[in-house]
């Protein structure tokens, strides 16, 4: 909690009225018992009516202030909390956003969403019960002891003596479940990865018949989170058995020894009926302590979450600007090595030259490394060594959104919003209609106006409601609409028909000849084209040059080449 209280500090004021509130009704609510033992062992045995009205008056008094004052502070308590963790969760969402893809991938995106959803919640749950509690639970239970004592010392030292019962539970209790929490939060981690991942491949899993396998790996997950749910419960459902079994043996003590001393003539019964009061008073706060201390233990686990991912360091940090290089090409990678996990290398020393309006075809085997050179071109990642220098710049030292601004792109399984198609088109900038017209027809989505309302034709979830190829033509529209100065097409024309991507690459060569343009593609038909063609296989470059010298020079090009397009020759 300490760690967060850059956020509680401005409220503390606030917080400390409300406690002080608190305070003032749980004094009240002391009073009450007391009153009516005067009013019991003295005014009673008086007949006296007035002092009897008077008394019970008071006695209304107090309920009443104490009500007022605690709902004026349990609300109070709400709206600090309430507006903290708003804070605390702007920050955590800012913070995410500009974490860098190596976190996020040390962080994993489930955890990233259960920090933010259920983790600040947790937070907010104990600064609420903090301020509820955590001046009433202490002073109903030191007031009650004291109101006991100097009532009636002998037997209010019966009753505290069964104090240390819930005091060693309380304790027990609370040593075990702080870990448990953490524990648990962990794997609900886990839980919501499981469903996100099967979510997100239901029609592969379906398609693949992995249903079953599927249902035993969230079976397995579902299981260890009930075990470790069901171990915290035990332990925390210990305390409140004890505590009624604490309370009703009190209350039983106290009417037989209250009994005992009203006969030999040492107290009058009316303490007795204060005393039980007292004591349930006094138990009840003893709970909400408890109560406290695990909402504490939980609520310090997801502190610490929350704060862990607020304190990571910024990992892409900018270098300060140098002075470009004299007529450099437009992308170069010089000697670059990159490994994501620091195990084997993903890039091993890669450098070509790109100059404006060029075209790089990368092509390669799954899993050898093609997007992983667009993510090092977008500073989704720094290189291990090496240089990755746009115009003669190191990337590093370009400011991020300088350098974004210069990319259209579309990803591998990229995104598609829910909206219309001209939203996910412009995709939140500021272009007219006459750019989106202009890079749909590019991007050869002809099936637009075909479409009912045309551009303003709903895209369901994902593009749930467009075909492959329509989707791969929306996107490629998205990156072109801006006309942006590097276009990067990760494996975007496969699911286009040969004469389509034929078209495709017309229009791109004829429409945006200072685009320099970065193409990864399965077929060699789409990047025969390409000024400069790297071949790669397992992070290395086995063959650089153009169609005609890898015909000439690289095995794997030309056995590509002639499984695909026959002799290699034939022109698409
Ligand atoms: P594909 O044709 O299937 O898209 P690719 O050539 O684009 O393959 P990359 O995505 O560049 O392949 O991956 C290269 C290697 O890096 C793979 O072995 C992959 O397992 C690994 N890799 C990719 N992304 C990560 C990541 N975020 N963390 C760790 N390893 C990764
Ligand atoms: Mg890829």
């Amino acid at each position: 909690m300490i760690r967060l209280k850059k956020y509680i500090s401005p409220y503390l004021g606030f917080i400390g009225l409300t406690m002080f509130i608190k305070l003032l009704g749980a004094l009240l609510e002391l009073l009450i018992p007391s009153l009516m033992e005067v009013m019991l062992d003295e005014k009673v045995p008086q007949e006296d009516v007035r002092a009897i009205w008077l008394y019970g008056g008071l006695m209304l008094l107090c309920a009443g202030g104490c009500l007022f004052c605690n709902i004026l502070a349990n609300r109070m308590s709400a709206k600090s909390s309430g507006k903290i963790t708003r804070s605390i969760r702007h920050d955590l969402f800012q913070k995410l956003q500009s974490l860098s893809a190596k976190q996020m991938d040390e962080l994993t995106i489930p955890s990233a969403e259960s920090r933010l959803t259920s983790d600040t919640y947790n937070v907010n749950q104990l600064l609420a019960r903090l301020q509820r509690l955590g001046i009433r639970a202490p002073i109903l239970l030191i007031g009650g002891i004291f109101m006991m004592l100097t009532m009636d010392p002998v037997l209010a030292l019966v009753l505290i003596g069964l104090l240390p019962i819930i005091g060693i539970v309380v304790y027990f209790v609370t040593k075990t479940s702080v870990p448990l929490y953490t524990k648990q939060q962990g794997v609900l981690d886990r839980v919501v990865r499981t469903v996100q991942e099967n979510i997100t491949g239901i029609r592969v899993i379906k398609a693949l018949s992995k249903t079953d396998y599927e249902k035993d790996r969230f079976h397995q997950v579902n299981s260890d989170l009930t075990a470790v749910d069901m171990k915290a419960g035990f332990i925390t459902a210990i305390t409140n058995p004890v505590s009624s079994l604490t309370l009703n043996l009190g209350l039983t003590l106290v009417v037989v020894i209250g009994a005992y001393r009203v006969h030999s003539g040492a107290i009058l019964s009316g303490v007795i009926v204060a005393f039980l009061q007292y004591f349930t008073m006094i138990l009840n706060a003893m709970l909400g302590i408890t109560r406290i201390f695990v909402m504490w233990s939980k609520g310090e686990a997801s502190a610490n979450r929350v704060a862990d991912v607020l304190a990571l360091p910024e990992d892409l940090v900018p270098l300060s600007p140098a002075e470009p290089e004299e007529n450099a090409p437009h992308i170069e990678f010089r000697d670059v090595n990159f490994s994501y996990t620091g195990i084997g290398k993903n890039i091993d020393s890669l450098s070509f030259k790109l100059s404006h309006g060029q075209t790089l075809g990368i092509l390669g085997p799954t899993g050898s490394g093609k997007s992983t050179i667009l993510n090092l071109l977008l500073r989704m990642y720094d290189p291990d060594s090496g240089t990755v220098l746009i115009d003669g710049q190191d990337i590093r030292t370009i400011a991020p959104e300088t350098l974004k601004a210069k990319f259209g792109v579309v990803f591998q399984n990229d995104f598609m919003a829910e909206g219309t198609i001209a939203d996910n088109i412009r995709f939140l900038r500021e272009l007219p209609d006459r750019d989106l017209y202009r890079a749909a027809a590019d991007a050869q989505a002809d099936f637009i106006a075909e479409k009912e309302g045309q551009m303003q034709a709903e895209v369901m979830v994902r593009g749930n409601n467009l075909s492959g190829g329509q989707k791969q033509r929306l996107l490629i529209a998205r990156a072109l609409a801006a006309n942006p100065e590097i276009l990067i097409l990760d494996d975007a024309s496969s699911a286009l028909d040969y004469q389509t991507d034929s078209n495709l690459r017309k229009a791109l060569r004829s429409n945006y000849r200072n685009t320099t343009t970065v193409l990864v593609a399965q077929r060699i038909s789409s990047l025969r084209h390409a000024d400069l063609i790297l071949v790669l296989q397992d992070g290395c470059v086995i063959g650089m040059g153009n169609h005609e010298q890898l015909m000439a020079s690289c095995s794997e090009y030309r056995y590509l080449a002639e499984i695909q397009m026959g002799d290699g020759k034939e022109a698409v």
